[in-house]
């Protein structure tokens, strides 16, 4: 029997194989992936350093370990190069692997600014385990960190790094922190609460170089300034990996385009995760890939199941003001109404009938979460 095959070992191709293993404990399953084939939960790595984790003690199972429980054949530092189609095979350098389905679980590749300067390539992104290895060695016994992009992940690791000891600074271009996702008398606040643990902000700029001098790496401003710093981060975001789709022939716009059945423009080809663009929305997160984890599994195990998305609000992991934020579906018409007081925030964007499409809030705000959850409409009914 041909296998179904799995291309990524991330939090979307583990948690299909589960899933589906949950239902059908006999089909081949393999899964390959570029890296090690460990299992870690990613969204630990942007608070992970002030409690002293290194990148081992993040790996809660080998790929190893992995296999024995899925009961699957699992291919590590195995890069799928090319798609067949027509003979449902999947190829990569030193072999090729046929498949009766195939998931693609790909994940994103961390978005780099157009920068100039002979220390581009210093720049780092801390996307995976490796990444974070990385990082953490090279911060070691460095002080200045500059963190290009004050957006949720930049926020995160500010505050992280800033309360593991770290000067940290944060440039954005936008006028205050989680730009895309609060209001802007709000993201004022943010930056107050945020700034306690001593974040140094400076927004409304861009960087538009980085070069090394003997003091350490200069990151150049479009406004003429400039800043320097030990290391420098860049976290502006994720572009979903469509390549190998594109090249394949399948239909890909921001992601690779999903229906709701998570399936292809091709019916034998699958996508889920930060790679997959499902029912025209792009979401990188773990909600949304746990819920399509949960159908895929089905409609592989012969129960053909449409994905649906409840309201999923984002904790934002800054302990130094805790915030969770479910923003309003992007064009959506409403309002903000922020209400302040020195313990917290609470902003709710409402139609013109009152109800509630997406709210942000912080310090003690946080206590309505649920209750406002409640009253949010399905991101995807
Ligand atoms: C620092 C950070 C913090 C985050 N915090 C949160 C949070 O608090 N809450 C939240 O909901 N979300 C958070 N996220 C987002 C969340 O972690 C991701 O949405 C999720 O982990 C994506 O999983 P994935 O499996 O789709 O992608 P990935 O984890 O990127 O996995 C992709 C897999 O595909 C493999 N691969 C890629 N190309 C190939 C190829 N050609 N051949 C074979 N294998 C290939 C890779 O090796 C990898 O195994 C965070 C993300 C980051 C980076």
């Amino acid at each position: 029997m041909k296998p179904i095959v799995i291309a990524g070992t991330g939090l979307a191709g583990y948690t299909a194989a589960r899933e589906f293993r949950k239902l059908d404990s006999d089909t081949p399953l393999v899964l390959i992936s570029t890296d090690a084939g460990d299992f870690y939960s990613k969204p630990m790595l942007s608070n992970a350093f002030a409690q002293g984790k290194s990148a081992e003690t993040l790996i809660t199972a080998s790929a190893a370990q992995m296999a024995s429980e899925l009961h699957a054949e699992i291919l590590t530092h195995t890069h799928i190069t090319a798609i067949d189609r027509d003979e449902r095979h999947v190829y990569f350098d030193g072999g090729d692997r046929g498949y009766a389905k195939l998931i693609l679980a790909l994940g994103a590749d961390p978005i780099r600014l157009p920068l100039q300067g002979d220390a581009v390539a210093e720049v780092l992104s801390v996307n995976d385990i490796q990444d974070y290895a990385r990082f953490r060695n090279t911060i070691e016994g460095k002080q200045r960190i500059a963190i290009l992009g004050g957006g949720l992940i930049g926020c995160e690791f500010a505050n992280d790094l800033a309360a593991a000891g770290y000067q940290v600074s944060v440039i954005d271009i936008a006028t205050h922190p989680l730009g895309r996702l609060v209001p802007e008398t709000m993201g004022t606040r943010l930056r107050d609460m945020l700034g306690t643990v001593g974040i140094d902000w400076h927004f409304g700029v861009s960087a538009s170089t980085v070069d090394r001098t003997t003091e350490g790496l200069r990151i150049g401003f479009n406004d003429g300034s400039s800043l320097m710093a030990d290391v420098v981060l860049s976290a502006v975001g994720l572009r979903p990996r469509t390549q190998l789709a594109a090249a394949a022939g399948l239909t890909v716009n921001r992601g690779i385009v999903t229906d709701r059945y998570l399936a292809t423009s091709d019916p034998a080809i699958y996508a889920l995760g930060d790679c997959a663009e499902v029912a025209g929305l792009v979401l990188p997160f773990v909600m949304p890939l746990m819920q399509g984890a949960r159908t895929l599994a089905k409609t592989l195990a012969g129960e053909l199941t449409p994905v649906s998305y409840p309201a999923m609000p984002v904790v934002v992991k800054t302990p130094a003001c805790p915030l969770v934020v479910a923003p309003p579906a992007m064009g959506a018409a409403g309002a903000w109404d922020i209400q302040l007081d020195a313990a917290g925030v609470r902003a709710l964007f409402q139609d013109a009938s009152g109800a509630l499409l997406g709210f942000a809030l912080a310090g003690t705000a946080n206590a309505d979460k649920q209750a406002l959850t409640k009253q949010l409409p399905s991101v995807l009914a």
